[in-house]
C-alpha cells in the first residue's frame, strides 16, 4: 500500500508540529495548512486519505469546511477541537465528520484514530470493487439480502428496529454517529423518540450481539456524543 497521505489543518504551530512529528515516525506523508480556504483547496488537489481538521480556524468555521468537502467527497475527516468547543464537535459530526480528538490529546490516541480512519478508506475501496451483501466483523455477521444476523455462526433474532440500528452502525463502521444522526435515520423526524429511548434500544441490541454487554466489543459509547461500531481484527 502507498504511504497514507494526511492533510493537517491547524493554525496552532505547536500542535501542527506535534502532529507532523508523530506522522513522520509512522512514515506517513502529510501536508500542512493553516486556514480553511487552503484546506478546501488542498482537499481537492492533494487528495488526502484523511484530514485532521482543527475546528477553530482564523478564516472559516470548521463545520463549513466539512460541508464543502462532503459535497463532493467521503474522505475521512477527524475533527480536532478544544474542550470549550464540545458543542461544535457534535455539530461537526452531524455535518459528516468521522471522528474527533479533544485537545490535549496523546500521540497514541492520534495514531489510533488515524488507523481507524485509514481502515475505513481501505474497506470503502474494497466495497466498491465487489459490492458485498455480507457484513463480517469479528464473530458478527450480517446477511443484508436475507436480513439475518449471526453471532459465532448462530442466528440471533433482532426486532426490526434493532436490525435497522445494527445495519446503520455496521454500514458506518469506524465512524462516530451522533445521537441526532441515528435518531433521524432510524425514526425520521418523529419527536416520539429521543436519546434516552435510543439508549434503551442500544442496551437490548447489545445484550443480543455482545458477549459481555457491560464491556461492549462492537458498539462503543461516546458519552454525550453518540455511538461507533468498532472494526475488530478478524
Ligand atoms: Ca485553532
Amino acid at each position: 500500500m502507498n504511504k497514507p497521505q494526511i492533510l493537517i489543518v491547524e493554525d496552532d504551530k505547536a500542535i501542527a508540529n506535534l502532529i507532523a512529528t508523530t506522522l513522520e515516525t509512522q512514515d506517513y506523508n502529510y501536508h500542512r495548512v493553516k486556514t480553511g480556504s487552503a484546506a478546501v483547496l488542498d482537499a481537492l488537489t492533494y487528495r488526502p486519505d484523511v484530514i485532521l481538521l482543527d475546528l477553530g480556524l482564523p478564516d472559516m468555521d470548521g463545520v463549513e469546511i466539512i460541508r464543502k468537502i462532503r459535497s463532493w467527497s467521503n474522505m475521512p475527516i477527524i475533527v480536532v477541537s478544544a474542550r470549550s468547543e464540545d458543542n461544535d464537535k457534535v455539530t461537526a459530526l452531524d455535518a459528516g465528520a468521522d471522528d474527533y480528538l479533544t485537545k490535549p490529546f496523546s500521540v497514541d490516541e492520534l495514531l489510533a484514530r488515524l488507523r481507524v480512519a485509514l481502515r475505513r478508506v481501505r474497506s470503502d475501496s474494497e466495497k466498491n470493487n465487489h459490492e458485498s451483501s455480507i457484513y463480517e466483523n469479528g464473530n458478527l455477521k450480517i446477511d443484508y439480502a436475507a436480513g439475518c444476523v449471526y453471532r459465532d455462526g448462530t442466528e440471533i433474532h433482532l426486532t426490526p428496529l434493532e436490525y435497522k440500528l445494527l445495519c446503520l452502525l455496521a454500514r458506518n463502521t469506524g465512524k462516530v454517529l451522533t445521537h441526532n444522526y441515528i435518531l433521524g435515520k432510524i425514526w425520521g423526524s418523529s419527536d416520539n423518540y429521543d436519546t434516552p429511548s435510543l439508549r434503551v434500544f442500544m442496551a437490548t441490541l447489545r445484550k443480543k450481539i455482545e458477549t459481555d454487554p457491560g464491556h461492549p466489543e462492537y458498539i462503543q459509547t461516546h458519552v454525550g456524543v453518540g455511538y461507533r461500531m468498532i472494526r475488530k481484527n478478524n
